[in-house]
């Protein structure tokens, strides 16, 4: 399986790292061995002094497909949970200053953790809100209707590119409120008053 991500797709958050509003998804991808599930610990890596959380929701692809029609997205995916794309944002900070590729910030191991998935249809995924918290203080808020491109809009336009696969995830992207993870940190991803994810950081 692939992770597919997808960067400042909300303004907010753009903005908040000075990037401009991009005209067209920003993806990047991350290797399954980025995978953190099951609550399991997240262990700050060695290289990055300055590790920041991204919560986002995450669409499981459950349908092979390529060049998706935007109207008929829907049907390749049928649950999604909420997650944490973790950016080692100092490495980025560097790899971006220079042109480069972002990969080492963001596809390093334990960086693409998911929660429970749940199906879509108990929810109105154009119109989700989600938040993070940090030490219960809430640290990040979104809501998808906030998007750029939504889900569906992504997998047509991702599609174009890579065929999606039975269980590639997505990573529709952050809203506003990224900000640093330290050892003892607790962090719980919710929505509607569903837990998601509750792990520790160390
Ligand atoms: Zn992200």
């Amino acid at each position: 399986m692939k992770i597919i991500c997808i960067g400042r797709n909300y303004g907010a958050h753009a903005k908040e790292l000075g990037n401009e509003v991009p005209e067209k998804p920003v993806i990047f991808c991350k290797p399954d061995t980025a995978l953190l599930k099951n609550n399991e610990p997240f262990y700050i890596p060695d290289f990055s002094k300055d590790v920041h959380h991204e919560i986002e929701v995450v669409i499981k692809i459950d349908k092979m497909g390529k060049s998706i029609a935007p109207q008929f997205a829907h049907k390749y995916y049928s649950e999604f949970t909420l997650g944490v794309d973790f950016t080692a944002r100092d490495l980025q900070t560097e790899l971006k200053a220079k042109g480069l590729p972002w990969e080492l910030a963001k596809a390093f191991d334990n960086s693409a953790v998911i929660g429970n998935f749940i199906t879509k249809e108990t929810v109105d995924l154009n119109n989700f809100e989600f938040e993070l918290s940090k030490n219960n203080a809430l640290v990040q808020q979104g809501n998808t209707k906030d998007m750029l491109f939504n889900a569906d809009t992504i997998i047509s336009f991702v599609s174009q590119y890579f065929t999606l696969k039975t269980g590639d995830l997505i990573f529709t992207g952050t809203p506003a409120g990224v900000g640093a993870v330290n050892i003892g940190d607790q962090l719980i991803g919710k929505a509607a008053g569903v837990e998601y994810f509750n792990f520790e950081i160390k």
